[in-house]
Protein backbone atom coordinates (compact mmCIF):
# COMPACT_ATOMS: atom_id res chain seq x y z
CA UNK A 1 0.00 0.00 0.00
CA UNK A 2 1.50 3.31 -1.18
CA UNK A 3 2.37 5.44 2.07
CA UNK A 4 0.32 8.72 2.69
CA UNK A 5 2.84 11.44 3.46
CA UNK A 6 3.21 14.69 4.90
CA UNK A 7 6.04 16.46 2.91
CA UNK A 8 7.31 19.31 5.34
CA UNK A 9 8.31 22.25 2.90
CA UNK A 10 10.77 24.70 4.66
CA UNK A 11 10.50 28.27 3.56
CA UNK A 12 13.70 30.24 4.34
CA UNK A 13 13.72 33.77 3.83
CA UNK A 14 10.85 33.83 1.26
CA UNK A 15 11.87 31.40 -0.67
CA UNK A 16 11.65 27.55 -1.08
CA UNK A 17 14.45 25.52 -0.19
CA UNK A 18 15.22 23.20 -2.91
CA UNK A 19 15.92 19.96 -0.78
CA UNK A 20 12.29 20.64 0.51
CA UNK A 21 10.66 20.18 -3.13
CA UNK A 22 12.83 17.53 -3.71
CA UNK A 23 11.42 15.80 -1.04
CA UNK A 24 7.99 16.25 -3.12
CA UNK A 25 8.75 14.38 -5.66
CA UNK A 26 10.55 11.37 -3.60
CA UNK A 27 6.76 11.12 -1.95
CA UNK A 28 5.26 11.03 -5.21
CA UNK A 29 7.91 7.88 -6.30
CA UNK A 30 6.80 6.29 -3.43
CA UNK A 31 3.02 6.34 -4.49
CA UNK A 32 -0.31 7.84 -3.34
CA UNK A 33 -0.54 11.85 -3.08
CA UNK A 34 2.10 13.82 -1.56
CA UNK A 35 0.38 16.71 1.01
CA UNK A 36 2.81 19.60 1.61
CA UNK A 37 2.92 21.39 4.68
CA UNK A 38 4.22 24.88 4.46
CA UNK A 39 4.57 26.87 7.33
CA UNK A 40 5.49 30.49 8.19
CA UNK A 41 4.09 33.73 8.02
CA UNK A 42 2.77 35.42 4.54
CA UNK A 43 3.31 32.49 2.57
CA UNK A 44 0.19 31.60 1.05
CA UNK A 45 2.29 32.89 -2.51
CA UNK A 46 5.05 30.49 -2.07
CA UNK A 47 2.05 27.45 -0.91
CA UNK A 48 0.52 28.13 -4.81
CA UNK A 49 4.05 27.48 -6.24
CA UNK A 50 3.83 23.45 -4.89
CA UNK A 51 1.91 22.33 -6.74
CA UNK A 52 4.78 22.84 -9.75
CA UNK A 53 6.60 20.71 -7.62
CA UNK A 54 3.97 17.94 -7.52
CA UNK A 55 2.01 18.72 -4.19
CA UNK A 56 -1.73 16.97 -4.18
CA UNK A 57 -2.50 19.30 -1.66
CA UNK A 58 -0.75 22.14 0.38
CA UNK A 59 -1.65 22.34 3.84
CA UNK A 60 -0.74 26.69 4.72
CA UNK A 61 0.09 27.04 8.32
CA UNK A 62 0.59 31.09 9.17
CA UNK A 63 0.72 33.02 11.93
CA UNK A 64 2.99 35.58 13.58
CA UNK A 65 4.68 32.92 16.10
CA UNK A 66 5.49 31.25 12.73
CA UNK A 67 7.43 33.90 11.37
CA UNK A 68 11.07 33.25 12.73
CA UNK A 69 12.48 30.18 12.62
CA UNK A 70 11.28 28.07 15.37
CA UNK A 71 10.93 24.77 16.00
CA UNK A 72 7.97 24.20 18.69
CA UNK A 73 5.26 26.56 17.05
CA UNK A 74 5.74 24.39 14.19
CA UNK A 75 5.99 21.34 16.16
CA UNK A 76 2.33 22.70 17.49
CA UNK A 77 1.49 22.42 13.63
CA UNK A 78 2.48 19.15 12.98
CA UNK A 79 1.02 17.35 16.08
CA UNK A 80 -2.03 18.66 15.52
CA UNK A 81 -2.27 18.19 11.58
CA UNK A 82 -0.62 14.76 12.47
CA UNK A 83 -3.89 14.11 15.49
CA UNK A 84 -6.18 14.78 13.62
CA UNK A 85 -5.14 11.45 11.03
CA UNK A 86 -4.67 10.83 7.78
CA UNK A 87 -0.96 10.58 7.39
CA UNK A 88 1.34 7.99 8.24
CA UNK A 89 4.76 9.32 6.85
CA UNK A 90 6.32 12.81 7.61
CA UNK A 91 9.09 13.59 5.39
CA UNK A 92 11.53 16.60 6.23
CA UNK A 93 14.86 17.18 4.86
CA UNK A 94 17.61 18.15 7.24
CA UNK A 95 18.58 21.82 8.10
CA UNK A 96 19.52 23.44 11.38
CA UNK A 97 15.83 24.20 11.77
CA UNK A 98 14.05 20.86 10.70
CA UNK A 99 16.46 18.42 13.05
CA UNK A 100 14.95 20.24 15.69
CA UNK A 101 11.39 19.99 14.30
CA UNK A 102 11.70 16.14 13.66
CA UNK A 103 13.24 15.40 16.84
CA UNK A 104 10.78 17.00 18.96
CA UNK A 105 7.89 16.24 16.44
CA UNK A 106 9.10 12.55 17.36
CA UNK A 107 9.72 12.83 21.30
CA UNK A 108 5.71 14.67 21.38
CA UNK A 109 4.33 11.91 19.39
CA UNK A 110 6.56 8.54 20.72
CA UNK A 111 7.17 7.90 17.23
CA UNK A 112 10.45 7.01 15.33
CA UNK A 113 12.32 9.05 13.22
CA UNK A 114 15.02 8.09 10.94
CA UNK A 115 17.82 10.01 10.28
CA UNK A 116 20.36 10.91 7.63
CA UNK A 117 19.21 8.93 4.79
CA UNK A 118 20.22 9.22 1.59
CA UNK A 119 16.81 7.55 -0.54
CA UNK A 120 13.44 5.71 0.55
CA UNK A 121 11.79 3.13 -1.33
CA UNK A 122 9.08 0.98 -0.98
CA UNK A 123 9.12 -2.98 -0.53
CA UNK A 124 6.93 -5.24 -0.18
CA UNK A 125 4.32 -2.80 1.22
CA UNK A 126 6.42 -1.46 3.54
CA UNK A 127 8.57 2.03 3.59
CA UNK A 128 12.43 1.50 3.66
CA UNK A 129 15.16 4.09 4.32
CA UNK A 130 18.10 3.71 2.99
CA UNK A 131 21.33 5.00 5.00
CA UNK A 132 24.84 5.12 5.12
CA UNK A 133 26.74 3.69 8.45
CA UNK A 134 30.15 2.90 9.30
CA UNK A 135 32.09 6.04 7.99
CA UNK A 136 29.87 6.00 5.07
CA UNK A 137 31.18 2.83 3.69
CA UNK A 138 28.33 0.25 3.91
CA UNK A 139 24.52 1.15 2.97
CA UNK A 140 21.74 -0.15 5.39
CA UNK A 141 18.37 -0.41 5.03
CA UNK A 142 15.87 0.98 8.02
CA UNK A 143 12.49 0.57 9.04
CA UNK A 144 9.70 1.73 11.39
CA UNK A 145 8.00 -0.15 14.02
CA UNK A 146 5.11 1.96 14.16
CA UNK A 147 3.48 4.76 12.69
CA UNK A 148 3.69 8.23 11.98
CA UNK A 149 7.33 7.14 10.36
CA UNK A 150 9.04 10.10 10.73
CA UNK A 151 12.14 10.11 7.90
CA UNK A 152 15.07 13.16 7.80
CA UNK A 153 16.75 12.95 4.60
CA UNK A 154 20.18 13.98 4.16
CA UNK A 155 20.89 17.40 3.04
CA UNK A 156 21.31 17.95 -1.06
CA UNK A 157 20.42 14.65 -1.84
CA UNK A 158 17.12 14.67 -3.71
CA UNK A 159 16.97 16.80 -6.74
CA UNK A 160 13.40 18.75 -7.10
CA UNK A 161 11.23 17.89 -10.31
CA UNK A 162 8.51 19.41 -12.25
CA UNK A 163 7.74 15.97 -13.82
CA UNK A 164 4.11 15.84 -11.56
CA UNK A 165 3.45 19.39 -11.55
CA UNK A 166 -0.40 19.96 -11.05
CA UNK A 167 -2.44 22.87 -10.07
CA UNK A 168 -2.58 21.90 -5.86
CA UNK A 169 -5.36 22.47 -3.82
CA UNK A 170 -5.09 25.02 -0.81
CA UNK A 171 -6.20 24.79 2.67
CA UNK A 172 -5.62 26.59 5.55
CA UNK A 173 -5.14 24.92 9.07
CA UNK A 174 -5.72 26.27 12.31
CA UNK A 175 -2.51 27.05 14.29
CA UNK A 176 -3.04 26.39 18.00
CA UNK A 177 0.21 27.20 19.69
CA UNK A 178 1.18 26.22 22.67
CA UNK A 179 1.82 28.67 25.15
CA UNK A 180 4.96 27.04 26.09
CA UNK A 181 5.83 26.92 22.55
CA UNK A 182 6.19 30.97 22.66
CA UNK A 183 8.83 30.92 25.60
CA UNK A 184 11.55 30.59 22.97
CA UNK A 185 11.94 33.94 21.03
CA UNK A 186 14.29 35.43 17.93
CA UNK A 187 16.33 37.87 19.22
CA UNK A 188 18.61 38.07 16.48
CA UNK A 189 19.23 36.92 12.89
CA UNK A 190 22.63 37.09 11.25
CA UNK A 191 23.81 35.46 8.42
CA UNK A 192 27.58 34.85 7.03
CA UNK A 193 28.20 36.66 4.08
CA UNK A 194 31.70 35.85 3.54
CA UNK A 195 30.14 33.32 0.32
CA UNK A 196 30.24 35.57 -2.27
CA UNK A 197 29.24 32.23 -4.16
CA UNK A 198 27.14 29.77 -2.30
CA UNK A 199 29.03 26.25 -3.03
CA UNK A 200 25.23 24.96 -3.02
CA UNK A 201 24.55 26.67 -6.15
CA UNK A 202 27.92 27.48 -7.43
CA UNK A 203 28.38 26.02 -11.00
CA UNK A 204 32.03 25.37 -10.65
CA UNK A 205 33.45 24.59 -7.05
CA UNK A 206 37.27 24.54 -7.04
CA UNK A 207 38.06 22.61 -3.75
CA UNK A 208 41.49 22.67 -1.63
CA UNK A 209 42.61 19.95 0.92
CA UNK A 210 45.43 19.51 2.87
CA UNK A 211 47.54 19.72 0.26
CA UNK A 212 47.02 23.39 -0.58
CA UNK A 213 50.30 23.05 2.51
CA UNK A 214 49.52 26.65 4.09
CA UNK A 215 46.69 28.90 4.80
CA UNK A 216 48.11 31.63 2.77
CA UNK A 217 47.73 29.26 -0.09
CA UNK A 218 43.70 29.54 0.02
CA UNK A 219 44.04 32.91 -1.65
CA UNK A 220 44.91 30.35 -5.01
CA UNK A 221 41.94 29.03 -5.08
CA UNK A 222 40.28 31.70 -4.63
CA UNK A 223 41.75 33.74 -7.89
CA UNK A 224 40.87 30.32 -9.49
CA UNK A 225 37.18 30.30 -8.54
CA UNK A 226 36.66 33.98 -9.22
CA UNK A 227 38.53 33.60 -12.58
CA UNK A 228 36.02 30.62 -13.68
CA UNK A 229 32.67 32.21 -11.65
CA UNK A 230 32.44 29.90 -8.92
CA UNK A 231 32.86 28.80 -4.96
CA UNK A 232 35.62 27.69 -3.13
CA UNK A 233 35.08 24.39 -1.21
CA UNK A 234 37.30 22.77 1.19
CA UNK A 235 37.74 19.38 3.20
CA UNK A 236 37.35 19.22 6.83
CA UNK A 237 40.58 19.56 8.01
CA UNK A 238 40.94 23.14 6.67
CA UNK A 239 37.55 23.83 8.59
CA UNK A 240 39.09 22.26 11.64
CA UNK A 241 41.73 24.46 11.99
CA UNK A 242 39.84 27.40 11.07
CA UNK A 243 41.56 28.56 7.80
CA UNK A 244 37.77 28.31 5.91
CA UNK A 245 34.47 28.57 7.45
CA UNK A 246 32.02 25.68 7.74
CA UNK A 247 29.88 26.86 4.91
CA UNK A 248 32.24 26.13 2.08
CA UNK A 249 32.83 22.24 3.67
CA UNK A 250 31.89 19.72 1.45
CA UNK A 251 31.38 16.53 2.74
CA UNK A 252 29.26 14.41 4.71
CA UNK A 253 29.84 16.30 7.97
CA UNK A 254 29.48 19.57 5.33
CA UNK A 255 27.43 20.19 2.48
CA UNK A 256 26.45 17.82 -0.78
CA UNK A 257 27.05 19.88 -4.52
CA UNK A 258 26.52 18.95 -7.43
CA UNK A 259 28.48 21.49 -9.47
CA UNK A 260 28.88 20.90 -13.41
CA UNK A 261 32.43 21.16 -12.41
CA UNK A 262 34.42 20.35 -9.18
CA UNK A 263 37.95 21.09 -9.17
CA UNK A 264 39.73 19.09 -6.53
CA UNK A 265 42.91 20.55 -5.58
CA UNK A 266 45.26 18.52 -2.92
CA UNK A 267 42.39 16.51 -1.75
CA UNK A 268 42.98 12.48 -0.77
CA UNK A 269 39.61 11.97 -1.84
CA UNK A 270 38.42 10.25 1.41
CA UNK A 271 35.12 8.52 1.54
CA UNK A 272 33.71 11.72 4.28
CA UNK A 273 34.75 14.27 1.47
CA UNK A 274 33.36 12.15 -1.52
CA UNK A 275 29.70 11.64 -0.42
CA UNK A 276 29.77 15.33 -0.59
CA UNK A 277 30.75 15.76 -4.45
CA UNK A 278 30.34 12.47 -6.20
CA UNK A 279 27.40 14.10 -8.23
CA UNK A 280 29.00 16.85 -10.03
CA UNK A 281 29.00 16.75 -13.32
CA UNK A 282 32.68 16.58 -14.38
CA UNK A 283 35.28 16.08 -11.09
CA UNK A 284 38.71 17.38 -12.13
CA UNK A 285 41.45 16.40 -9.14
CA UNK A 286 44.75 17.65 -9.13
CA UNK A 287 47.08 15.55 -6.85
CA UNK A 288 51.02 15.05 -6.28
CA UNK A 289 50.33 11.71 -5.23
CA UNK A 290 49.54 9.12 -8.24
CA UNK A 291 47.86 6.59 -5.57
CA UNK A 292 45.30 9.29 -4.05
CA UNK A 293 42.30 7.83 -4.06
CA UNK A 294 40.73 10.89 -6.17
CA UNK A 295 41.47 9.49 -8.84
CA UNK A 296 39.59 6.46 -8.97
CA UNK A 297 36.43 8.79 -9.12
CA UNK A 298 37.72 11.51 -11.29
CA UNK A 299 36.82 12.20 -14.94
CA UNK A 300 40.35 13.65 -15.48
CA UNK A 301 43.51 13.42 -12.98
CA UNK A 302 46.17 15.61 -12.98
CA UNK A 303 49.06 14.48 -11.29
CA UNK A 304 51.21 16.90 -10.05
CA UNK A 305 52.00 20.35 -7.69
CA UNK A 306 49.02 22.12 -7.04
CA UNK A 307 50.93 25.12 -5.70
CA UNK A 308 52.22 25.33 -9.39
CA UNK A 309 49.34 24.15 -11.54
CA UNK A 310 46.46 26.05 -10.18
CA UNK A 311 48.30 29.63 -10.47
CA UNK A 312 48.86 28.71 -14.17
CA UNK A 313 45.17 27.83 -14.85
CA UNK A 314 43.98 30.83 -13.55
CA UNK A 315 46.50 32.73 -15.64
CA UNK A 316 45.36 30.54 -18.44
CA UNK A 317 41.79 31.17 -18.38
CA UNK A 318 42.25 35.19 -17.58
CA UNK A 319 44.67 35.28 -20.51
CA UNK A 320 42.57 33.69 -23.14
CA UNK A 321 39.94 35.41 -21.85
CA UNK A 322 37.58 32.63 -20.42
CA UNK A 323 36.85 34.11 -17.34
CA UNK A 324 32.99 34.25 -16.63
P1 LIG B 1 44.55 14.50 3.25
O1 LIG B 1 43.82 13.23 3.35
O2 LIG B 1 45.71 14.72 4.13
O3 LIG B 1 45.00 14.66 1.73
C1 LIG B 1 45.84 15.65 1.25
C2 LIG B 1 46.17 15.30 -0.19
O4 LIG B 1 46.92 16.34 -0.77
C3 LIG B 1 47.01 14.02 -0.33
O5 LIG B 1 46.36 13.13 -1.22
C4 LIG B 1 48.33 14.53 -0.91
O6 LIG B 1 48.89 13.61 -1.84
C5 LIG B 1 47.91 15.78 -1.61
N1 LIG B 1 48.95 16.79 -1.75
C6 LIG B 1 49.87 17.18 -0.81
N2 LIG B 1 50.62 18.20 -1.29
C7 LIG B 1 50.17 18.43 -2.57
C8 LIG B 1 50.52 19.36 -3.57
N3 LIG B 1 51.50 20.30 -3.39
N4 LIG B 1 49.87 19.31 -4.75
C9 LIG B 1 48.88 18.42 -4.98
N5 LIG B 1 48.50 17.50 -4.03
C10 LIG B 1 49.12 17.53 -2.85
N6 LIG B 1 36.24 15.33 5.38
C11 LIG B 1 35.70 16.22 4.53
O7 LIG B 1 36.36 16.73 3.62
N7 LIG B 1 34.38 16.57 4.66
C12 LIG B 1 33.58 16.06 5.61
O8 LIG B 1 32.42 16.46 5.69
C13 LIG B 1 34.13 15.11 6.51
N8 LIG B 1 33.37 14.54 7.47
C14 LIG B 1 33.92 13.59 8.28
C15 LIG B 1 33.11 12.94 9.20
C16 LIG B 1 33.65 11.94 10.01
C17 LIG B 1 32.74 11.26 10.98
C18 LIG B 1 35.02 11.61 9.90
C19 LIG B 1 35.61 10.52 10.75
C20 LIG B 1 35.82 12.24 8.99
C21 LIG B 1 35.30 13.25 8.16
N9 LIG B 1 36.09 13.91 7.23
C22 LIG B 1 35.50 14.79 6.36
C23 LIG B 1 37.55 13.74 7.19
C24 LIG B 1 38.02 12.77 6.12
O9 LIG B 1 38.01 11.46 6.66
C25 LIG B 1 39.43 13.10 5.65
O10 LIG B 1 40.31 13.10 6.77
C26 LIG B 1 39.57 14.42 4.95
O11 LIG B 1 38.60 14.53 3.91
C27 LIG B 1 40.94 14.54 4.33
O12 LIG B 1 41.13 15.84 3.90
P2 LIG B 1 42.23 16.18 2.79
O13 LIG B 1 41.95 15.42 1.54
O14 LIG B 1 42.28 17.65 2.74
O15 LIG B 1 43.60 15.74 3.49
Amino acid sequence: MSPSTLVFVEEREGELVPGSLGLLAKAAELGGEPVALLCGSGVRDLAEELGNWGAARVLVAEAPELDGPLAQPRVDVLAGVLERGGYDTVLFENSALTADVAAALAARLYAGVNWDLVDLRMEDGELVGERLAVGDTVLVDVAWTGEPRIAVVRRGILDPSAEGARTADIESVDVAVDERSTRVALVERSSDRSQKTSIETAEVVVAGGRGIGERDNLRLLEELAEALGGAVGVTMPLVDRGWYPYAHQVGQTGHTVRPRLYLACGISGAVQHRVGMEKSGTIVAINSDPTAPIFRYSDVGVVGDMLEIVPRLTQLIRDRGLSA
